[in-house]
């Protein structure tokens, strides 16, 4: 092939990447299964990332709703679990991969978030868009939220920024589970929103906090297959070596670059790159601009 013709592959591939980043890498093989975590408690594969259900006397309770497109399906398996009306729909953080869907899974539904993803949610709008016919989230909360879901509590919890600025973790206690959102890729390498506020930091506590209040629970991730907690603190060892060593770099005067270059991620075989944009390099990049911020 001529150097031409490679570059402009290369150009194609990238503007590729750029438009689709998760949509397309993050292609979960499992799309469109419906999980039983607990008698009460099923996680939906979407296509890139997961919606929980919670199975209450009356009523439901969705966490997340991913794209605009896969919606409709999911709406469809969540009426494959039950025909309870959907009394709430929590959403774990802004990304359009876990709200997309809002309008079309919270119709009828309060959909709720902390008070930095309703935000950050908003600031992504275009300005001819309305609020209320995208999905915003309308409740906000800032520390905790208890929903009464029958005989059941859902705890809403926010713990700084990790991910984003706005995270919110789900515990169902009666269940025995809690919900991360994309304070877990289970597997992969996650993206760190530090345009947002991201705090690998608060990130690493936040997991490990969680581990000590909820060390039996099962975990459903926002990406990858749902677990345990054992495996949620393994992930939070990766963040925590990364940061270490991002830091001992600064300190030596490396770029970013060399950064990238130099530390060595070899240990951590569980962490799979996913495609070109979210991969171990580039963690060590994000956590680099946000040490520099
Ligand atoms: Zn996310």
């Amino acid at each position: 092939m001529s150097k031409r013709i490679l570059r402009l592959l290369s150009l194609t591939a990238l503007i590729f990447l750029v438009a689709f980043p998760l949509s397309l890498q993050l292609k979960q093989e499992g799309a469109g299964t419906v999980e039983k975590v607990t008698d009460k408690v099923f996680c939906i594969q979407g296509e890139t990332a997961n919606i929980a259900v919670f199975l209450g006397k009356e009523a439901l309770l969705v966490v997340d709703s991913e794209y605009p497109k896969t919606a409709p399906g999911l709406l469809q398996k969540i009426r494959s679990i039950s025909s309870l009306s959907i009394k709430y729909l929590v959403n774990t953080h802004y990304h359009g991969d876990h709200t997309g869907g809002n309008s079309i899974i919270g119709e009828g539904a309060e959909i709720i978030s902390h008070k930095n993803c309703q935000a950050s949610f908003l600031r992504t709008l275009k300005p001819e868009d309305d609020p209320k016919s995208k999905g915003a989230p309308q409740t906000i909360f800032e520390k905790e939220m208890t929903l009464k879901m029958g005989e059941d509590a859902v705890r809403l919890l926010h713990f700084n920024p990790g991910h984003t600025s706005g995270d919110t973790v789900v515990v169902f206690p009666t269940a025995g589970v809690l919900v991360a959102g994309d304070l877990f890729f289970h597997g992969m390498a996650p993206y760190i929103d530090v345009e947002d506020g991201a705090d690998t930091a608060n990130w690493v506590l936040t997991i490990r906090q969680l581990a000590e209040k909820y060390p039996d629970y099962k975990i459903i991730p926002g990406h990858g297959k749902v677990t345990d907690m054992q495996e949620w603190l393994k992930f939070s060892d990766y963040l925590e070596y990364l940061r270490k060593e991002v830091k001992k770099a600064m300190a030596a005067g490396k770029t970013k670059e060399q950064a990238q270059e130099s530390i060595d991620t070899s240990r951590f075989s569980y962490i799979a790159d996913i495609g070109q944009f979210l991969t171990k390099k580039a963690n060590i990049g994000w956590i680099y601009d946000e040490l520099s911020r």
